[in-house]
């Protein structure tokens, strides 16, 4: 068999387990390298626990090199161009050639361009800004927190609803609850809309239940860092003492520049192969534009959340089909839309929604009373993400699998 090589662009969660799923089903003889710019990796559901002080920042990052398997490359450099007709990537350190190509760089965080927000906002969409924004709370004692998602698609879409219900918790663990006036702002008409109206309305309720004012529907277009107020297109401007949003997120410019773009930036990808135009290359994770069945606006569909459970998944797919793609046999591996998410309300209690997203003729996802036993499950995920390969790594996974059983629950390991 003709040695193939496989580039991997991005090292998080889906290029990681890419490029690791095809170290253990290819021979040596074929090359496999990840062209990651960090050398740190973190994992980004803890962000929430280190801006509540729950995790020191060590305890979740770890060096990328450590998360890789033997025999997989990594190429510490920034991606910069891609030349599709001859197979071939720029980065900043050299140029590398591949037989298949895998995209998974993610989407980056653009705060620069609603006027005012760069300069103005805390995040815990970020490792280093997760950790500014605990010191910020921890010296907040009095007044008004207004937490703004300011435009869609964002990644993770129960983040601001746990960072919300967080931050409530840390207050009313202080004794300060009370003197603590928490808002959050959306542009969406409920939480988590892509889940349907049954489970958005169970999600307000559950953060209006710890004294969160919900205000659906809100547009941000500006931030006034003098006065301390925020702009909604259309609606009554908001007076805050602190501000923290999920900043506008967009496509890194090598993939828009790649010609694998849809206008938007985003790359569109057969749903159930992650195939995209090009036949050797593919797209993971929150680079992709995987419409939604049924759930359209009247002319925006609503795309699949951007999530590292399905950059996972999918990463698993594209390992197994290109693995089959080289061995001349026919991939029949697909990704079939199952995600599921652990929703941290604090009091270390979570929710957990679990479903098929890519259903017909519609998304069918369930949300499960919460419960300490999600929240364990997240805490072990955590564990087992961020375990260097090797024995320990196998005992989560079991522990992981065990307790997905038991609670009738998949586990996307
Ligand atoms: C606060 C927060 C909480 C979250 N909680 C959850 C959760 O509970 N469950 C869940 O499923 N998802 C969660 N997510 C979302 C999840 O982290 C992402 O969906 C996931 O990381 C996407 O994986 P990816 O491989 O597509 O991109 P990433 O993991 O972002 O990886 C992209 C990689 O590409 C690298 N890169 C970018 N550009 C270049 C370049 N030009 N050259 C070289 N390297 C480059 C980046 O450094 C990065 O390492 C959360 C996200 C946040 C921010």
């Amino acid at each position: 068999m003709q040695s193939k090589t496989i580039v991997v662009l991005g090292g998080g969660v889906g290029g990681l387990v890419v490029a690791n799923e095809l170290r253990r089903r290819l021979s040596r003889d074929h090359r496999i390298t990840i062209v990651e710019k960090n050398a740190q990796h973190a994992f980004a559901p803890s962000f929430l626990w280190l801006m509540t002080g729950d995790r020191r920042p060590e305890e979740i990052s770890r060096d990328v090199q450590q998360l890789v398997h033997k025999g997989v490359e990594l190429l510490h450099g920034e991606a910069r161009g891609i030349d599709l007709a001859a197979h071939r990537v720029e980065t900043s350190a050299g140029s590398v050639t591949y037989d298949f190509l895998v995209v998974a760089l993610g989407a980056e965080l653009a705060p620069d361009s609603i006027p005012g927000l760069a300069e103005s906002a805390q995040t815990f969409y970020t490792f280093d800004d997760a950790n500014k924004l605990r010191i910020a709370l921890r010296d907040f004692s009095r007044g008004k927190i207004a937490i703004v998602v300011t435009s869609l698609p964002f990644k993770c879409p129960a983040a601001p609803y746990e960072g919300a219900m967080l931050i409530a918790d840390l207050f009313q663990k202080r004794g300060l609850r009370d003197k603590v006036d928490l808002h959050l702002f959306t542009p969406e008409p409920l939480p988590m809309p892509v889940a349907g109206p049954e489970l958005g309305n169970a999600v307000r309720k559950m953060v209006e239940d710890r004294g969160i004012t919900f205000h659906p529907l809100r547009k941000l277009t500006e931030v006034n860092p003098a006065p301390r107020t925020i702009s909604f297109e259309g609606k009554e401007s908001f007076a805050y003492d602190l501000l923290i949003a999920v900043p506008p997120h967009r496509s890194p410019l090598v993939v828009r520049e790649s010609g694998l773009a849809n206008q938007a930036g985003w790359v569109p990808v057969d749903s159930a192969t992650l195939a995209t135009k090009d036949e050797s290359v593919y797209a993971i994770g929150d680079i992709t534009a995987i419409p939604l069945p049924g759930r359209w606006k009247p002319d925006v569909p609503l795309m699949l959340p951007k999530a590292g459970v399905f950059a996972h998944a999918q990463a698993l797919v594209v390992a197994r089909r290109i693995a089959d793609r080289i061995a001349g046999k026919a991939a029949r591996d697909k990704f079939s839309g199952e995600g599921y998410c652990m929703l941290e309300a604090g009091e270390h209690l979570a929710g957990f929604a679990s479903g098929q997203f890519l259903a017909e003729p519609s998304p069918q996802i369930k949300l499960r009373q919460i419960g300490r036993s999600w929240h364990l499950g997240k805490v072990l995920f955590e564990k087992w993400w961020l375990a260097a390969p090797g024995m320990k790594k196998g005992t989560l996974r079991l522990l992981i699998e065990l307790g997905a059983k038991a609670l009738r629950v998949p586990a996307i390991l």
